[in-house]
């Protein structure tokens, strides 16, 4: 991170678009109650031949050079055929890549990123793996029997790797179905996510598991973070988060895009402002439509997905 200060500083006088969120597929292994993106494909099997192929996903990374970061996200994106694949080739094309997995599938985890580390550049590979609760708490909010054995099983793999160009977080969505239990998980640098009803998750209407910045401020108390670039995004992040003061203008459209599997682009994964661009029809070059000031309906959020590139592109937004 610290290597990129110059790049950044560049970027800050100058606004450009510096990271892709990348959803590469709406495939998913599990059914959380937080989310319904595992119904997508499920209920409409035509949708996934309408994803990107490696070779678009190829494209994107030879067509926008100058982009410093993606996020790999789903869906699990290791349900993906070819992941290795695409993430050797975001590490080879970019400074910093994370990618979010609900860690089921520990002999792909720790296969692709071993086969991602032997190539022979500087890097930063974040590997996220999704984690709610004790077993019995984690396993009730995926829908899956034995998921909480599977993201610990892939965790501990990960945390094996030696190489100073990963790391390794446990990522927690707090909900009202996890209220009460982020104490129990005796793990430093936790990232922390809020669930919300966003268009990506395709939840709507009223929703049950909404927390309040009150319970978050209580949740939040025990968390402890490294004195690292890492972990002082993440506080600066949590103390806007449970600040009182209305949250900061985000950076989507700005410096940071929403792509989904099918190459349309948004603001942000809250579709705000609706579609803003087709990869597909701009032979995947990123080209944005409409006028970024301008976002209609905006929820006025403090996603972490848009807090980090804010913090790290425009800091005095947070001051
Ligand atoms: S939250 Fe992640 S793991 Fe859970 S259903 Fe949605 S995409 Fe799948
Ligand atoms: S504040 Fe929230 S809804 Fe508005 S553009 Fe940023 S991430 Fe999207």
């Amino acid at each position: 991170m610290i290597r990129l200060a110059p790049k950044v500083l560049s970027r800050i006088v100058r606004s450009k678009v510096s990271r892709i969120n990348l959803s590469l597929t709406y495939d998913c292994n599990q059914r959380c109650k937080t989310c319904n993106i595992w119904k997508i494909n499920r209920e409409n099997p035509s949708l996934k031949d309408q994803e990107m192929k490696l070779y678009e996903i190829e494209r994107i990374f030879d067509m926008n050079r100058d982009i410093l970061w993606v996020s790999l996200t789903g869906g699990e994106p290791f349900l993906r055929q070819d992941i290795d694949r695409i993430l050797r080739r975001a590490c080879s094309s970019v400074n910093i890549v994370n990618i979010t997995t609900n860690g089921s599938l520990s002999n792909k985890v720790e296969r692709g990123v071993i086969e991602t580390l032997k190539i022979n550049k500087r890097f930063s590979l974040i590997v996220s793996i999704s984690l709610n609760g004790n077993r019995e708490i984690h396993n009730a909010i995926s829908g899956v029997e034995h998921s909480y054995e599977k993201a610990m099983e892939t965790y501990a793999r990960l945390l094996n790797i030696n190489d100073r160009r990963l790391r390794i977080n446990l990522e927690y969505t707090i909900s009202k179905h996890n209220l009460g239990q982020l104490k129990y998980i005796d793990t430093p640098n936790v990232i922390i996510s809020i669930a919300t009803n966003t268009p990506y998750a395709r939840i709507s209407g009223d929703v049950d598991f909404a927390v309040s910045v009150k319970e978050i401020k209580e949740e939040i108390k025990y968390l402890k973070y490294d004195h690292d670039v890492h972990g002082i995004i993440q506080e600066l992040f949590l103390q806007r988060l449970t600040s009182e003061r209305s949250n900061p203008k985000c950076v989507a459209g700005e410096y940071s895009i929403f792509v989904d599997p099918y190459g349309k682009i948004y603001n942000c994964s809250y579709f705000t402002g609706g579609e803003i661009g087709d990869l597909r029809k701009s032979n995947y070059k990123i080209v944005l439509n409409g006028d970024r000031n301008k976002i209609e309906n905006c929820k006025k959020c403090w996603s972490s997905c848009e807090a980090y590139p804010t913090i790290i592109f425009r800091p005095w937004r947070i001051l």
